[in-house]
């Protein structure tokens, strides 16, 4: 690339009027200078967005930009930590100023939001790829993890099951489904509530099934939901109930969060959920038995045909 496109990409990704008090040094050097407050830990999550494979080629540079951001700060809420900077590396095949523009206004548009900075990064030419390095606090000892599930905690998932699954498998969704796909609301406000209520989180990726497992291979637990319990958008009623259902624990990138609560803490939790921005429900319960169940409200089996998305499975 040449340097009059090295100039276009300072030009827009220096973040207007951003300054953190922690950013000692930021964008510009050969590293960025930060601090950590006393009593906190540092939360360190990095994900990559390849094109055609994790979004479709054709997708808007400002939704890559912003899903790039979100599913980083979607990793920080399953910790319960509170976003503070960022590190992003793009490699693109050649540097348009109008694609770098609309897709760095996705990226601030979330860095924004959570009062977050971006302090450095990298640019090379190749394949359309998206790799940002998140960075968060938690108080010391308080990050959420996904190995405290204990049987008899409920299980709960926030917001609804499905939407990104149905707008990546079907056009013309829906507006409220679409952006459940292209603009995934990281639960970044759920997360910090939930650092001395929830005993488990995990961010729901892959999958209710697969993610909802991961927590349970981790805590060495099973777990049964009842699949009438799920919450779904209101537009899965014109969905026949097995494609419904399908989607809401099969499919992926809803990135909602999944969490356990020790029946100590179930009132703490009602406590809070006013405070919270988006609706929590309750689908099931952890158990002793080393495996994951779904079961219909009169306690007969619901079969998954298959688990959610697996990279590098064939
Ligand atoms: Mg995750």
């Amino acid at each position: 690339m040449s340097l009059t496109e090295f100039s276009i990409i300072e030009k827009y990704f220096h973040q207007a009027n951003k300054s953190r008090r922690d950013v000692v040094l930021g964008v510009g050097d050969d590293g960025a200078v930060v601090k950590v407050p006393n009593g906190y830990e540092l939360v360190i999550a990095m994900d990559t967005l390849n094109s055609g494979v994790h979004f479709p080629t054709n997708t808007k540079p400002y939704d890559i930009g912003y899903k790039s951001v979100a599913v980083n700060l979607s990793d920080l809420a399953a910790m319960g930590a509170e976003p503070a900077w960022i590190t992003l590396s793009l490699s693109m095949p050649q540097a348009e100023e109008k694609w770098i523009k609309d897709f760095s206004a996705g990226v601030f548009a979330l860095l924004e939001k959570y009062d977050a900075q971006l302090i450095g990064g990298d640019t090379t030419q190749g394949s359309l790829s998206v790799t940002v390095q998140a960075h968060g606090f938690v108080p010391e000892g308080k990050a959420l993890q996904r190995s405290g599930a204990k049987p008899g905690d409920a299980v709960y998932v926030t917001g609804s099951l499905g939407g990104a699954g149905l707008a990546l498998s079907q056009q013309n969704v829906p507006s409220p489904i679409l952006q459940k796909l292209t603009h995934p609301q990281p639960r970044i406000n759920v997360g910090i509530l939930l650092r001395y209520i929830a005993s488990a989180a995990i961010d729901i990726s892959d999958g209710l099934a697969a993610d909802l497992n991961h927590i349970l291979e981790k805590s060495g637990v099973g777990a049964v939901v009842n699949v009438e319990d799920l919450p779904m958008p209101a537009e899965f009623k014109k969905l026949d109930e097995d494609q419904a259902l399908h989607l809401a624990l099969t499919a992926g990138d809803d990135y909602e969060l999944c969490f356990t609560v020790p029946q100590s803490n179930l009132d703490a939790l009602e406590k809070i959920k006013e405070k919270l921005d988006c609706p929590v429900t309750r689908i099931g319960v952890v158990t002793s038995l080393n495996q994951l169940q779904f079961q219909y409200g009169d306690g007969s089996e619901y079969v998954i045909a298959k688990k959610g998305y697996q990279h590098f499975s064939s």
